[in-house]
């Protein structure tokens, strides 16, 4: 009888250089990247420390934009809460972002997540391979 039970989620591996495989690995390497010149809540004020997530300011489904690691791009490190209001009050971190950046970065920044073409399989990789270059052990180094 439990044979007739399905797992809700599949737990095979993804497949090596799959696009899931490498939209995994890029939200890895991007939030490690992130959050190694990023020490502090990018929210003005809040100051947090600890347990900093990376924060998308565009949804993630903007596939421009979501593996972004430019200092002025979209994706920063926030405080657990802050990440988890961004949900329900994206204003916050869209109005220290201009604070920081200025409108025309935010504008920039839309304009880059709408672009039109698709990302390919073949950006997707070499855009993997970049950045496991940098974050591979001996690339990263102590720049403070
Ligand atoms: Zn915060």
């Amino acid at each position: 009888m439990l044979r007739a039970i399905k797992k809700p989620f599949s737990h095979k591996p993804l497949r090596e250089y799959s696009t899931r495989w490498l939209e995994h690995h890029l939200d890895e390497l991007t939030s490690k990247i992130v959050l190694f010149n990023e020490k502090v809540c990018f929210i003005i004020g809040c100051g947090a420390t600890k347990d900093l997530q990376c924060g998308h300011l565009l949804e993630r489904r903007h596939r421009h934009t979501r593996w972004d690691v430019h200092p002025e791009g979209n994706c920063h490190a926030q405080c657990p809460l802050h990440n988890q209001l961004h949900e329900g009050q994206a204003h916050i971190y869209r109005t220290d972002f201009v604070l920081r950046f200025g409108q025309s970065a935010l504008d920039e920044l839309e304009r880059r997540a709408r672009s039109m073409g698709k990302l390919t399989h073949t950006e997707l990789e070499a855009m993997f391979h970049a950045r496991d270059v940098i974050t591979s052990p001996r690339a990263v180094k102590k720049t403070a």
